[in-house]
């Protein structure tokens, strides 16, 4: 009824069901040109600076939610636990309530016809799911809904252990229980069903259906190199019986020279912990990070532009007078302009800049970097997302062959890093052969390489 332009949420959490839901209804608002802020989290949906936060928060929201309607929906279990199915009727049953017992699944012989044709045709071998429910359809017949069938519907019925008399409670999910169900499918529906897993199996086993592609994903993919060579790392997954190990590994084409270094590659995991020990155990801005941040910055700026600024000064000065000649008739309107946009320029250069620094951008930098060790660990944080983590806050991180040596942040989390080192890391000094004492000046002007304890051998 367009009646608001922002939507203020209190936190992501309340926002949808799950990571997909959140999406689409954003992009519906989106379209609608509304805003969405999460207040308590400080997020604004659809931001480009935002949009990782964002992501990561939808999926632990996520993660949440399933654990609560787990103990939500107890009393389903125990519904399932009884034998009686869940959920809407699947085709071909409907539902019974009669007094004295709870509600249970009948066969409905309005639609039974349908799944009768249905899993008659598809025991043919002779078509695929989408020829059936084609068929289905030529003959009038559709969902429940009122829609018209589609290979989908076909693939649900064929793989809804109902028909066999079970009854599943979560399917695919890690509590998933399977039950031997209450209500009683008539026996020929049952042995068709049965006829229709092994044409099923046959399929799958041929060309129609490829083995799903495994999620390959490495934190430090782009971003790892060797200290030693500056050589990158590239990830590969090494297949074993029955599991797979991702790895990085050194990459063997050195330009004409050999690198020595050992080992020649780590495991994805082992790389995910040191890098949670060595580096993100120290990352952590305190309360007082701004106040020395903006200190320094502002400090850095005084002395160096003192010369500068003098200059800017005596040709101001030009600038007026210019100005007075042009005023008297003593030159012309050509030359006046010409040699006033050429001062003006010259002064513009010198000018100290005065854009104001922009803290929001700084805010968020710290706020993400401080939440990045709990995101790290969590849970419900994939390596792919932290693959994201990672090429948002560096540019390259290098190995030692065993150890994580040093890390390069993006500029724009330099001036953080900076802060850490200089007022946060008390390990810093622990090192066998100290570096100088940073100048935090000269760090937050030429945003570098950072050493962590540890990281030397
Ligand atoms: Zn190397």
């Amino acid at each position: 009824m367009d009646r608001f332009d922002v939507l203020l949420v209190d936190h992501t959490s309340r926002f949808g069901r799950n990571q997909a839901e959140c999406i689409r209804y954003k992009e519906e608002l989106k379209l609608l040109g509304k805003t969405v802020v999460f207040v308590s989290q400080g997020i604004i949906s659809g931001s480009d600076r935002d949009f990782l936060s964002e992501r990561i928060n939808e999926t632990m929201d996520e993660g949440y939610s399933r654990n609560l309607s787990r103990y939500i929906t107890e009393g389903l279990v125990r519904k399932a636990e009884s034998g009686l199915h869940v959920g809407p009727s699947p085709l071909g049953f409907k539902s019974e309530l009669k007094a004295g017992t709870r509600e249970h699944k009948v066969p409905d012989p309005a639609t039974i016809p349908i799944l009768f044709m249905a899993l008659k045709e598809y025991a043919t071998g002779d078509y695929s799911y989408r020829e059936v429910a084609n068929h289905l359809n030529a003959d009038g017949y559709r969902t429940q809904n009122g829609r018209f069938f589609t290979g989908y519907n076909l693939r649900d019925i064929l793989s809804n252990r109902f028909y066999e008399g079970k009854v599943v409670y979560h399917q695919g999910l890690p509590d998933e229980q399977i039950i031997n169900g209450s209500h009683k499918v008539p026996e020929d529906v049952h042995q068709l069903w049965l006829r229709c897993q092994i044409i099923k199996k046959e399929r799958t086993n041929q060309t129609t259906g490829r083995p799903r592609r495994e999620n390959h994903d490495y934190p430090f993919s782009h971003v790892l190199k060797c200290h030693h060579c500056g050589n990158s790392y590239h990830g590969e997954a090494v297949y074993y019986k029955d599991t797979t190990k991702l790895r990085l590994i050194h990459e063997r084409h050195s330009h004409g020279k050999q690198c020595n270094i050992m080992p020649k590659s780590r495991s994805v995991d082992s790389l995910n912990r040191e890098f949670a020990e060595r580096v993100l155990a120290y990352v952590n801005l305190d309360k007082g990070w701004k106040t020395r941040v903006m200190a320094v910055i502002l400090n850095g700026g005084v002395t160096e532009n003192k010369a500068n600024q003098d200059q800017a000064n005596r040709l101001s000065k030009v600038l007026e007078n210019l100005r007075k000649q042009h005023l008297w008739g003593d030159i012309s309107d050509g030359d006046y302009r010409r040699e006033k946009a050429d001062l003006e320029r010259q002064i513009k250069t010198l000018t100290p800049d005065t854009t104001p620094i922009e803290m929001p951008n700084m805010e968020r930098a710290a706020q993400l970097l401080n939440e990045m060790p709990a995101l790290w660990q969590h849970p419900g944080v994939t390596n792919k997302q932290r693959e994201s983590l990672v090429q948002e806050v560096f540019n390259k991180i290098s190995i030692d062959g065993d150890a994580l040596v040093t890390v390069e942040p993006k500029p724009e989390y330099a001036p953080l890093f900076a802060e850490m080192l200089t007022h946060t890391l008390n390990g810093y000094r622990e090192f066998d052969s100290p570096p100088p004492p940073p100048n935090p000046t000269h760090v937050l002007r030429n945003p570098g390489r950072f050493r962590f304890p540890g990281g030397q051998r």
